[in-house]
């Protein structure tokens, strides 16, 4: 009994794992997941990390030349988007049928409006379509086809779906489909999982890796914005929509409390609400960012959901929990000090 408490009370403190800070202006992630020291090597943990870097860079650089937080969270999301790195954009990940589906949504802390893209395949950058659903249309969340030529309308570059292509992401999908077979035919037989750490087991697990980018930013006139971009897990099944462009569950944003941008397991953080939940729980129960962000991790830990959270307030205060081995994270503060993250212990 004593050893099942302390456990309990280990798990907890993992989970709410958090850096905190003041007069932080943009706050990014690029996933969170089984990110361990010893799956990664010199060159790729500095691509990672040289990556949060330029992301942070491009966002700053907006809000000190006076331009909104929208602008600054696109910016540093379109960094990543590009990169083959992330789960988002370019290095989006494949679905049960090879297809690559992105959802992303943009919410604006000030007035409360917001806009969103699910299941997309030729827009390159997806958080500029949702950028656009939200300051050129009336509607929060637009899908599919329709999604696509709002965005062409708008301008938004469109691609050929060749663009996204990726043999890494096609392996990484291999790898998934058969261990899933691997485990289903074990649960059938014999009612029990290899678990041995061999190299296919250690690439299942970086292949279950999340990877969604996101990013908060706070601007010069005190005005929140929460972004996040995602290709979705590996594997879903085509059509599946996560919680990244559902405002809510994803992202949200409000001046009077704080902006998120979520990255875990979609199905999870829809149904905790997850980043609305933040919001709510300064709202109405008076917490800190950084109070309620482990609260919510906590509750999430409580039904399973792997993941993480990054939560900025209006005077700065930045939280960035999470219950996965890592997650890929940063912040940039007023004085332009950048610092970046990915594992636990950091
Ligand atoms: N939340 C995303 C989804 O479920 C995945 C991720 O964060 O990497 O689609």
């Amino acid at each position: 009994m004593k050893r099942i408490i302390l456990l309990t009370l280990l798990v907890f403190t993992m989970n709410t794992n958090a850096q905190t800070d003041s007069n932080v202006i943009l706050v990014i992630h690029g996933g969170a997941g089984t990110i361990l020291k010893k799956n990664m090597t010199p060159e790729k943990e500095e691509a990672y990390r040289s990556k949060l870097k330029e992301a942070l860079q491009a966002g700053y650089a907006v809000i000190l030349n006076n331009g909104t937080s929208s602008d600054a969270v696109v910016a540093a999301i379109n960094i990543m988007e590009d990169s083959p790195l992330f789960n988002a954009g370019k290095g989006s990940v494949y679905t049960n049928d090879e297809r690559q589906e992105m959802d992303a949504s943009i919410m604006r802390g000030s007035d409360l409006n917001a806009g969103a893209v699910a299941g997309v395949q030729t827009i390159k950058n997806p958080i500029n379509a949702a950028l656009s659903v939200m300051e050129k249309s009336e509607h929060v969340l637009l899908t599919g086809a329709g999604a696509q030529e709002f965005a062409e309308k708008n301008n938004v570059e469109i691609v050929d779906t060749s663009y996204f292509r990726s043999e890494v992401r096609l392996k990484q999908l291999k790898r998934v489909q058969d261990k899933e077979k691997m485990i289903l035919d074990h649960d059938s037989d014999r009612g029990a999982v290899d678990s041995s750490e061999d190299e296919f087991n250690i690439d299942y697990i970086e292949d279950k890796k999340f990877g969604t980018v996101g990013a908060v930013a706070l601007d010069k006139a005190g005005n929140l914005c929460a972004g996040t971009s995602t290709g979705g897990m590996t594997n879903k099944r085509y059509s599946r929509v996560g919680d990244s462009p559902i405002i809510g569950a994803g992202t949200y944003a409000n001046n009077e409390t704080c902006g998120v941008s979520c990255t875990g397991h979609g199905e999870f953080f829809i149904r905790n609400v997850v980043a609305y939940d933040v919001s709510a729980l300064m709202e109405y129960a008076k917490m800190t960012v950084s109070q309620a962000g482990n609260e919510v991790i906590r509750k999430q830990s409580m039904i399973g959901g792997k993941g993480g959270l990054i939560a900025l307030d209006r005077n700065g205060n930045v939280s960035m929990p999470f219950n996965t081995a890592g997650m890929y994270r940063g912040y940039v503060n007023v004085n332009g000090e950048i610092r970046i993250f990915i594992y636990e212990k950091e």
